[in-house]
């Protein structure tokens, strides 16, 4: 199987709740074949994990405690912990810091960041990174663990980029690349070892141009893709392909 590749979607989100199968049949008609389907809840990520079972090459499920989350990390970790162990599990995320909604808990999410790496290395997983204002105190914990998985959304310099990617750490980009004033972001794509770039939409959220504003979904991938291509001077579907290969290896490089 090829195909495009969606690294993060939140396809268990309420907001998918009314037009579940229309989006997957969309996905599917638009050649979006592989999904690393996005869990911020545990019981959002049984839920997940119980469709994907249908077709694991396809779906893939990641489950993380969000940074926004941090007040019941305590609650939850027990839970979190035993539900990683499961093969229905590839992944562990969305994890990290936000220092944009939450300013006052940064020890805090610092310490829960570094603690759910520790936790994804003991079952072998790769992590899924959520670096909002943060990326530099992000760079340095992952660092510090020897940490390895993905920036999702990725949103730092091209520079900054280089030192992930030296730790064979991936970068995710979505639909701000098609936005008008996202000069950075076409700066990263441009500039980066290209084995370690990979596609996302974030939906519900960061629908592509031009779709700005709606509702994302999974089958807007071919948009995000196409613009990556274009910027990096070569065929469209050389890019899919490049992605399709990035997201193997990615799956089977554990934190
Ligand atoms: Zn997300």
């Amino acid at each position: 199987m090829t195909g495009y590749i969606d690294s993060h979607a939140h396809l268990f989100s309420e907001e998918f709740q009314d037009d579940f199968d229309a989006v997957i049949q969309r996905a599917k008609n638009s050649d979006v074949n592989r999904i690393m389907i996005m869990c911020t809840r545990m019981d959002e990520a049984r839920r997940a994990m119980a469709f994907a079972a249908e077709d694991p090459k396809r779906y893939q499920v990641a489950v993380g405690i969000f940074p926004d989350d941090v007040d019941h990390a305590e609650e939850w970790y027990p839970e979190f912990e035993e539900l990683i162990q499961n093969p229905g599990i590839a992944a562990v995320g969305e994890i990290g810091l936000d220092y944009h909604w939450v300013q006052d808990k940064k020890k805090e999410q610092q310490e829960l960041f570094a603690r759910q790496i520790e936790s994804a290395k003991k079952v072998h997983k790769p992590i899924l990174v959520h670096a909002r204002d943060a990326m530099q105190d992000c760079f340095d914990i992952m660092k510090q663990h020897q940490a390895k998985g993905l920036m999702h959304c990725y949103s730092g310099s091209a520079e900054m980029a280089a030192e992930f990617t030296k730790m064979h750490i991936y970068i995710s980009l979505g639909g701000v690349i098609t936005f008008k004033n996202a000069r950075r972001a076409r700066e990263v794509c441009a500039a980066i070892d290209s084995s370690f770039l990979l596609s996302e939409t974030d939906c519900p959220y960061m629908a592509p141009e031009p779709f700005r504003g709606t509702k994302n979904e999974p089958c807007r991938i071919p948009l995000i893709v196409a613009k990556m291509a274009e910027i990096r001077g070569i065929p469209e579907e050389d890019m899919k392909q490049m992605i399709y290969e990035n997201y193997d290896r990615f799956l089977k490089e554990p934190a």
